[in-house]
């Protein structure tokens, strides 16, 4: 909660001596409004030598931890901004696949777009146990509020318990919008992931300027939520047989509202795009003729 200002005991002059106690310059008096702004640095001196009761300091409720036997899967969220597969989503699956082994879940792939079809059977061809397709003319171009809603509807019907995003642009912008909605925590650009038995899934990245690997989890909340780059994990091996089952969601209209509007989408001329490359040969200006 933090700090609460209590509207009905704030007269002009309390406001006046609040605006004028904050060191920082905080607290703003306009239009009978008094507020508190970005600016605040938490020092709670208004709450201790401002006025009486007009702002007060809630502490934070501790959030109940989620039943993680009513989560149940590992799910990779198939990238496939404008129809095109981005490869990192087979890399995942194959990740997903060797940490289900350690729980004994199932493997999910969530693929929302349009003429989708293709798209399905690439998946189911890397392994998955289930495709989960949302497909509609309006999410042809990846409007990223209709495919917050249609994940978010995914995630409440099948409560997957941990859920991979590439760290690609569309994946950037989807994985902290649905993770906010189901206030769980993300972690971005994850280098290693390990499961553990109780099914908290350890994500492990680089922290304070690469000096330590840090362990992230996420014990009290479901799903987890990862981002990872693409080249981090392996790509799996095809299976020649595919046994993974589809199920095709209905997309309702209430999901496709949206305040943004698409007027037009242009690709961007290729360029020398060295983020699939296997080697890379770099010099600077350390370099010297022998
Ligand atoms: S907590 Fe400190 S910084 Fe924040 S509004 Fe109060 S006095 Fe200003």
């Amino acid at each position: 909660m933090g700090l609460v200002i209590h509207h009905e005991l704030v007269d002009k002059e309390k406001a006046e001596k609040l605006v004028e106690m904050c060191p920082f310059g905080a607290i703003t008096y306009e239009d009978g409004k008094l507020d508190i702004t970005a600016g605040c640095k938490n020092c709670k001196m208004c709450v201790r030598k401002g006025p009486e009761g007009v702002i007060t300091f809630e502490e934070e409720k501790e959030s109940a931890a989620v039943n993680k036997d009513d989560y149940r899967g590992i799910c990779v969220y198939a990238d496939s901004d404008h129809g095109e597969l981005h490869k990192v989503s087979f890399e995942l699956i194959g990740k997903a696949k060797e940490l289900a082994k350690v729980i004994g879940h199932p493997v999910y792939a969530l693929l929302i777009g349009y003429k989708t079809d293709e798209n399905v059977k690439e998946l189911l061809s890397y392994g998955v146990d289930k495709v989960f397709v949302y497909d509609d003319a309006a999410l042809a171009d990846s409007d990223i509020e209709r495919y917050t809603n249609c994940f978010s509807d995914f995630i409440e019907n099948n409560k997957p318990s941990s859920i991979m995003v590439g760290a690609t642009n569309l994946g950037r912008c989807l994985a902290p919008r649905v993770a906010a909605r189901f206030h769980t925590g993300l972690t971005a650009d994850c280098t290693r992931l390990e499961m553990k038995e109780n099914t908290d899934l350890v994500q492990i990245r680089p922290a304070f300027g690469g000096n330590i690997m840090a362990q992230i989890i996420s014990p009290k909340h479901r799903p987890q939520f990862c981002t990872v780059r693409y080249k981090i994990f392996n790509k799996p091996e095809k299976t020649e047989n595919p046994t993974g089952t589809v199920e095709k969601v209905t997309v309702r209209p209430e999901w496709l509202n949206t305040r943004t509007e698409i007027i037009s989408v242009e690709k961007k001329p290729k360029e020398l795009d060295i983020s699939g490359a296997d080697v890379i040969v770099a010099v600077g200006r350390g370099l010297k003729k022998a």
